[in-house]
């Protein structure tokens, strides 16, 4: 019989985290399975951004665990590096190295790890562009793309080294109207490939499309969870319903 814990990626147990007197997470449980897609909604403020952070240890948690495949990467002895290159992380400011073009930018972890040789990072940077529809724009400068392009191009970035989860913070906020559809575009079809995700946005038309969870966080706490249908059109809670009354 297959155990069920095989299918947790990631387990979060009591997660806090303090900033001084500014108490940002205040009790966090999460599980998510593999290949499952957990969106993230809350307003602004609420501590979104520090959970994901936490989640890969951009920021390291006061209290509390977080245990990826298996590992709690919340203990201090935890070597992080080795979990990150599991772990891809999307940005709202995209992140890109602009002194490097496209192509050097997808290849650069893979390589400077030792994970490929540079034939190997090549073949995929070629790949994984082709992927999020910019197989022309290997040799581009980073300035020279829009801000679409330079999210699609970040998303291929994370993915080169194999993560087996993605974490997405708001990455279509700061992009404009027009762009924002090729980049949930390219975020459906890896979650249609099975690719586990924890996407924070204010994207409900892909929360409610692609979600398998919605979590509503709000002031450092996780107040509702359910499935989109649950959520958008059954909230119980009442902050959600007037979360939902604003941006609806
Ligand atoms: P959200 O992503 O939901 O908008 P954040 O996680 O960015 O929320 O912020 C939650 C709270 O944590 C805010 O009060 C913010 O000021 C505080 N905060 C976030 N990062 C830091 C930091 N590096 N140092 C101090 N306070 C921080
Ligand atoms: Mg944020």
């Amino acid at each position: 019989m297959k155990n069920l814990d095989e299918d947790i990626k990631l387990q979060v147990t009591n997660l806090t985290k303090d900033y001084g007197s500014n108490h940002v997470l205040k009790g966090i449980n999460l599980t998510v399975k593999n290949n499952e897609v957990v969106v993230i909604i809350g307003p602004s403020g609420s501590g979104k951004s520090t959970f994901l952070r936490t989640l890969n240890k951009l920021e390291s948690p006061t209290s509390g665990s977080i245990i990826i495949d298996k590992v709690d990467i919340a203990k201090k002895d935890t070597d992080i590096n080795a979990v990150r290159e599991n772990i891809g992380m999307v940005f709202q400011h995209f992140n890109l190295f602009n002194n490097l073009t496209v192509g050097e930018n997808i290849m650069l972890a893979p390589v400077e790890l030792k994970k490929e040789n540079a034939k190997e990072a090549t073949e995929h940077a070629t790949k994984l562009l082709k992927m999020v529809g910019l197989e022309e724009k290997f040799d581009a400068k980073i300035q020279s793309l829009s801000g679409g392009q330079q999210q699609r191009v970040a998303i291929a970035r994370a993915l080169a080294m194999n993560p087996n989860i993605m974490l997405f913070d708001e990455p279509t906020s700061a992009l404009d109207p027009e762009m924002v559809g090729d980049v949930l575009g390219v975020m459906k079809n890896l979650a249609k490939q099975g690719m586990t995700m924890v996407v924070v946005t204010h994207e409900m038309g892909f929360a409610k499309e692609v979600a398998d969870r919605v979590v509503f966080v709000d002031d450092g706490q996780i107040l509702e969870e359910g499935t989109p249908e649950q959520i958008f059109n059954h909230p119980q809670n009442g902050r959600l319903q007037s979360f939902l009354d604003k941006i609806i």
